[in-house]
């Protein structure tokens, strides 16, 4: 696994792997990883000839009040587990290099950036977006591996890289989860044991939410109130948002039928955590 940490040799790095035919896959991370991010770097090397990993914990997709400072980090662990996967790149760029004093231009997906996440985090996904178009223009890849466990972020991905003309396949995977349901995510680390316990809840109120549709439910109103006193019924959850929205435009939907997008935010304690499943034919 070679390490790369300049922006230019990794640019040099893909190109000259490009020129000799491969099919480059790329797996953003901000690290800390997880069987999520692994099921990712999976899907990757057998779709690619080549696979290149990034770590970088992006700053500007953080307010000031977020939790930059103290979100997980751990690329010595990140190093060994990615070992065993035998990808052939880990990018690591340094902040001041990606977003050297000067920096002025940002990418913005209007419409889906301001829905969901974005109404609490109104910022977070034009830092996302500009940070991605920088990496894939870097890493050029040609597919490059999401998780719908961060739904809207990968339509947003996908709405960029086609306005855009990016020449990548940007490819959606499913949500890894624990035992309980819970969706794996770096953040879980930070949850003491009983926020870790009632967390489960939230899994629990999105099965809840399949049930019922597929038992016949069709009330939208009636089912968003029971998911709602679900997920209240654990005093060590505060519910951000709890939508059911068109899965492609975010648009809120006003009843049952065709799929449905349930998506939630919630806190545990400072943690803020994320979860959606989609429903319905
Ligand atoms: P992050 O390091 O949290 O920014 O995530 C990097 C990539 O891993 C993103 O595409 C996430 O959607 C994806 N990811 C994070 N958690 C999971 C999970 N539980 N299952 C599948 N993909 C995930």
């Amino acid at each position: 696994m070679r390490e790369i940490k300049n922006l230019r040799e990794m640019y040099l790095y893909s190109l000259k792997a490009k020129s000799h035919g491969k099919k480059v896959g790329f797996v953003p991370t901000m690290g800390a990883l997880h069987e999520g991010h692994l099921s990712l770097i999976v899907e990757a090397k057998k779709k690619c000839d080549l696979v290149i990993v990034s770590i970088f914990v992006n700053p500007i997709q953080f307010a000031p009040s977020e939790d930059f400072g103290s979100y997980p980090r751990n690329v010595g662990k990140d190093k060994k587990l990615l070992k065993n996967f035998a990808i052939d790149a880990l990018f690591l760029p340094s902040a001041d290099k990606m977003f050297p004093d000067g920096f002025k231009t940002f990418v913005e997906v209007e419409a889906l950036s301001k829905k969901m996440c974005g109404r609490s985090r109104p910022t977070h996904f034009r830092g996302v977006a500009t940070v991605v178009t920088k990496l894939f223009n870097i890493v050029n890849p040609d597919l490059a591996f999401f998780g719908e466990k961060d739904y809207q972020q990968q339509l947003i991905i996908k709405q960029l890289a086609a306005d855009l003309n990016l020449p990548v396949e940007v490819v959606t995977l499913p949500t890894v989860r624990e035992f309980d349901g819970l969706a794996m995510s770096s953040r879980n680390t930070k949850l003491n044991p009983k926020e870790r316990k009632s967390a489960a809840i939230l899994y629990k109120a999105l099965s809840l939410a399949r049930r019922e549709i597929e038992g016949g439910e069709h009330d939208l109103n009636k089912l968003l109130f029971r998911l709602r006193s679900l997920i209240g019924s654990e005093p060590s959850v505060r519910l951000d948002y709890l939508v059911a929205a068109d899965p492609k435009t975010l648009q809120e939907v006003k009843k049952i039928g065709g799929k449905v997008l349930f998506a939630l935010a919630a806190y545990l304690g400072k943690t803020r955590l994320i979860d959606n499943i989609v429903v319905g034919e």
